[in-house]
């Protein structure tokens, strides 16, 4: 089995003619659809249509495949600097459509009989759930010189504050015991089996948010502003609003959610104030005991355990899944182990032109991360999904996107916590509960805070003083009694 994944099926580098012609074509498939924008015909409105979803649809094909080559590459070699620069350059040239995609839009919403039109012809029957929704939401269109506007300049105001505030917390130096380090291998100590190298870590992490917080802080604030400012221009309700409608998500459905959410949360703050007892706390977790492991997981995989077991899982579920699981091991989809250079976390990434997906994952041949591999190999098996799709049809909402991933992992631990022994059925439960925890308080502090910043933003510049404040009164709400209000994290805005 390969340890590495396999980028050939895509190019065999940067200097292979397919890729060095892909590019070129990409810069003509940028100009046969600018040309075809210039030249729409109100008499013939189905033909003029079906040009230009045909013409996006093969440079969403060539970007595509281009970009996925040189951002994978890049994940498992941080310093690619062809990859960089390549990827930048396609940024440029696929700017250069901002003004011809507000030009269809704006084509395809003044069609009063737009219905008519897609039962006329075969490709726009395809395209109808997207042409609808372009329909009822051209009314937050600008005109086209301003949408070209507002696309270029984004690169130097949205897009380069969220550049900074990448760039910064990847190259901040953390002080722990005489020694620098990353903040990413800080935060990773939290996990640490020893109670003083938790407490430590913490401490020198939130230390070292001060070096850094002033830039954050204004990264934060002008971000913010954008979007308050384009939720104006554009004729949103609030920037709530504009996420959910370009989400495809009803308001109602986000209230429901929160309304179980809140339903829940005493147990989660039990279960906290549980944790902090058993660890010695009298008034509440401590921030830095969150990922405490309680308990102890023993078994380890190696790369060909990992798939058995999780092929015999998944076959009970679906015969297709368990098949997809066993090709993306034999197949070299995935690249498993960590090495310098490479990036940290996992990700699954769907290459529609192979049909086909790519996931990177740091497997040490944990528990946690075999059901890593099962979150992942869920988005895989979703990207098979859409993989019949044409490729203006193949996006889909955050809410969507974790369903399968999450699915996959609960099969996974339900079957390990079935077969455990009582330690590690601890160790299994309470790490389960550790992530539902983050998603259901974090989240919502996370959300209590963004909402505060909006709030807030237009009235004045918010220091970090008051950011901090910001952060501190969400998490109390979300994590209510749980947490000890007096060891919080003030910070959580600068490192998320
Ligand atoms: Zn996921």
């Amino acid at each position: 089995m390969n340890k590495e994944w396999s980028l050939e099926e895509l190019y065999k580098g940067y200097e292979d003619s397919a890729f060095q012609e892909d590019i070129k074509k990409l810069e003509q498939a940028v100009a046969t659809f600018n040309r075809l924008a210039g030249n729409l015909d109100a008499a013939q409105p189905a033909k003029s249509i079906r040009e230009m979803l045909l013409a996006s649809e093969e440079l969403t094909a060539l970007a595509e495949r281009l970009f996925v080559f040189c951002s994978l590459k890049q994940s498992v070699n941080t310093s690619d600097n062809d990859a960089v620069a390549y990827m930048g350059k396609m940024e440029d040239m696929l700017s250069n459509t901002a003004k011809a995609d507000t030009v269809l839009e704006q084509f395809v919403a003044a069609q009063e009989n737009l219905e008519e039109l897609i039962a006329s012809d075969d490709i726009l029957k395809e395209y109808e759930y997207k042409l609808k929704r372009i329909k009822r939401e051209a009314c937050y269109l600008l005109s086209e010189e301003v949408e070209e506007a507002v696309s270029k300049l984004n690169a130097s105001s949205g897009t380069a504050w969220s550049d900074m505030h990448s760039y910064l917390t990847s190259t901040v130096k953390v002080d722990y015991e005489g020694k620098e380090m990353t903040l990413p291998a800080i935060r990773n100590l939290a996990y640490s089996k020893d109670a003083a190298v938790r407490k430590a870590a913490y401490e020198a992490e939130l230390a070292s948010y001060e070096k850094i917080k002033d830039a954050i802080t204004f990264s934060l604030n002008s971000i913010k502003k954008q979007v308050l400012t384009m939720v104006e221009l554009r004729g949103y309700e609030s920037p709530l609003d504009m996420t959910l409608q370009q989400s495809g998500m009803q308001k109602e459905t986000l209230d429901a959610m929160f309304t179980a959410m809140k339903e829940y949360f005493p147990k989660f703050h039990q279960y906290l104030k549980r944790k902090g007892e058993l660890l010695g706390h009298k008034n509440g977790l401590p921030w830095y005991e969150l990922f405490a492991p309680m308990g102890s997981v023993s078994r380890t995989f190696t790369t060909e355990e990992a798939k058995d077991y999780l092929v015999n899982l998944l076959r009970g579920f679906a015969p297709d899944l368990a098949e997809m699981v066993e090709r993306a091991f034999d197949e070299a989809w995935i690249d498993f182990y960590p090495h310098e250079g490479k990036v940290g976390g996992a990700f699954c990434c769907n290459v529609q032109g192979l049909k086909q997906s790519r996931i990177l994952t740091n497997f040490d041949g944990s528990l946690s991360d075999v059901v890593t591999l099962a979150h992942e190999l869920g988005h895989a098996y979703h990207n098979v999904q859409i993989h019949n799709h044409r490729p203006g049809n193949t996006d889909y909402s955050m809410p969507v996107a974790e369903t399968a991933s999450t699915f996959n992992e609960t099969v996974v631990m339900d079957a390990a916590i079935a077969a455990a022994d009582k330690e590690e059925r601890i160790a299994l439960i309470e790490s389960q509960l550790q992530d539902i925890t983050q998603i259901m308080c974090d989240i919502y502090s996370r959300y209590l805070f963004e909402s505060a910043v909006f709030d807030n933003r237009n009235e004045g510049f918010m220091f970090a003083d008051q950011l901090k404040e910001m952060m501190l009164s969400a998490q109390k709400e979300a994590y209510g009694d749980g947490l000890d209000a007096e060891c919080l994290h003030p910070y959580m805005w600068v490192c998320k």
